[in-house]
């Protein structure tokens, strides 16, 4: 309810300050010696078709850049794993809401693998406390 609030705010404002522009540019071209309601109506038009133009453009430039982050993040889920019957790589990505059995149907042979994940766990790395070209120790974070 709220933001349908303020999207209709914006509609009246926006429309407001178009109405505001077209009536300018109305009176203009009366005193210039036009029809008052032909440059009105016109002026409303082209101030839609641009605002509605930009709109569309932003919209499209945030759903690009969107994507390029759901990639970026689906990189780091990517590997390249061979095939288990012609030895070829492929390339594997792992989506988190994926929860069935993992498969890859290799690019080449088109023969299909189960893909089984292990775990691996290995030390933190620790600072050593060796003194600095300085002189002065570093210190434990
Ligand atoms: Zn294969």
């Amino acid at each position: 309810m709220f933001k349908l609030d303020i999207k209709v705010k914006n509609f009246i404002k926006s429309t407001f300050y178009v109405c505001i522009v077209s009536l300018f540019a109305g009176m203009g071209g009366y005193l210039l010696g036009y029809n008052f309601l032909a440059f009105f109506l016109l002026f409303a038009a082209i101030q839609y078709i641009l605002f509605s133009a930009i709109s569309s453009l932003m919209i499209s430039f945030f759903v690009e850049k969107t994507k390029q982050k759901e990639l970026d993040k689906l990189e780091s889920l990517s590997t390249i794993l061979n095939c288990a019957y012609c030895n070829q790589p492929n390339l594997m990505t792992f989506l988190p809401e994926n929860t069935s059995r993992l498969e890859l149907e290799c690019d080449s042979c088109k023969k299909k693998n189960v893909v089984t994940i292990g775990f691996t766990v290995a030390r933190i790395t620790e600072m050593v406390n060796v003194p600095s070209v300085t002189g002065i120790p570093l210190e434990k974070i």
